[in-house]
């Protein structure tokens, strides 16, 4: 079925379209059991439409002015500091009683979908930021979603505080040494990394543990040692299986979601070529659901979640496949940064537009 003589299909691009656009347009309103996860949703629905290069044309100023705002209504403050919250409906907990508490998680892709819809970050609070993500440091190096151990504590977050630190290019507001040991207490006799230490090794928080470390300042104990990196990029290796898709675990089917957490852990080792790309297109390509979005699995249905990932990870590996596929089956995209998990040119704009440290 995958054989490399078979052309490689279509990207279904204006399917994939119509899939986020429906999907932002229904948010507001009825999509309770979303609601933990709005601010995520809109970032998959922004961010795909940012990889596929059609933001300006298929959306209105008013859309990405209405969405920007929406994000910015999001944007909470408190003694611990300030940030983004999931949504307007999201539930206080007892820890927080006394107001409704920024998300580390939501904070990462608040930045990025701003930065995609090229806000000016005017509003940005940067002294405030860098306080909320100090206050969701753990003694222990991790990182909780919310200030004052509040809400999960795992890599996700960790990885999350260390995007902001990069964006905003300050990391003075965080313990980074004991932050990288908790990463390193995570990994297993695999190669991979767990979501807290003795756990089993997952594509996801392999990602996550990898790209933090590559995040960081330099430093000798962000640095894995010759041996360290072979066995991770031999377990992430052996997660692409005969579909040519990427389980997430050892013995488990393929998702198009682990194709980016596998496929970008291997761009962050610098051993991409170790993936059969043509491989790992066809199973992306086959997850295409037939009236738009891409979904874990063949025969799945979609969902904005994996459509974005199934992008990220198909814009990563475009340039491994033959210049005569990629111009047949439309698979063209521009430069990814696998570290922020978005594109290069939104990054930038980040970098650019956040306010800049004062000294
Ligand atoms: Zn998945």
């Amino acid at each position: 079925m995958y054989n490399h003589r078979n052309p490689l299909p279509p990207l279904a691009r204006a399917g994939h379209i119509a899939h986020v656009k429906h999907a932002l347009a229904s948010l507001p309103g009825s999509q309770v059991n979303l609601d933990a996860s709005r601010m995520a949703i809109v970032f998959y629905c922004v961010g795909s439409l940012d990889l596929l290069g059609v933001l300006q044309d298929e959306t209105t100023e008013i859309d990405r002015t209405s969405w920007r705002r929406w994000i910015w209504e999001q944007y909470a403050g408190g003694r611990y500091g300030t940030g983004f919250k999931p949504g307007p409906f999201m539930t206080k907990t007892s820890v927080h009683s006394d107001q409704e508490s920024p998300h580390l998680i939501m904070t990462y892709t608040a930045l990025l979908s701003l930065s995609i819809l090229r806000d000016d970050f005017s509003r940005l609070n940067r002294p405030g930021v860098l306080t909320f993500v100090r206050a969701c440091q753990n003694p222990n190096g991790s990182f909780s979603s919310m200030p004052n151990n509040g809400g999960d504590s795992d890599l996700r977050n960790l990885y999350c505080a260390f995007c902001i630190c990069s964006l905003l290019g300050d990391w003075s507001c965080i313990d980074v040494e004991r932050a990288i040991a908790f990463v390193a207490s995570c990994r297993t006799y695999e190669g991979g990394y767990g979501q807290l230490p003795s756990c089993e090794a997952h594509g996801g928080t392999t990602y996550l543990a990898l790209a933090s470390l590559r995040l960081a300042p330099p430093g000798p104990r962000a640095r894995l040692t010759p041996a360290e990196r072979a066995r991770s990029e031999n377990w992430l290796v052996h997660n692409q299986d005969a579909s040519g898709g990427f389980r997430g675990r050892t013995g488990k089917a393929s998702d198009t979601c682990y194709c980016f957490w596998g496929g970008a852990a291997l761009q962050i080792l610098g051993a991409e070529d170790k993936l059969d790309a043509y491989a790992f297109a066809q199973f992306i390509a086959a997850c295409q659901f037939p009236f738009g979005g891409i979904a874990k699995a063949p025969g799945q249905g979609p969902d904005p979640y994996h459509t974005y990932l199934s992008l990220a990870a198909v814009a990563m590996y475009a340039p491994r496949l033959e210049a005569s596929a990629r111009r047949y089956g439309q698979w063209e995209f521009t430069p990814f940064d696998p570290l922020l998990n978005a594109r290069v040119e939104t990054v930038r704009w980040a970098r650019e537009h956040i306010p800049a440290r004062r000294f």
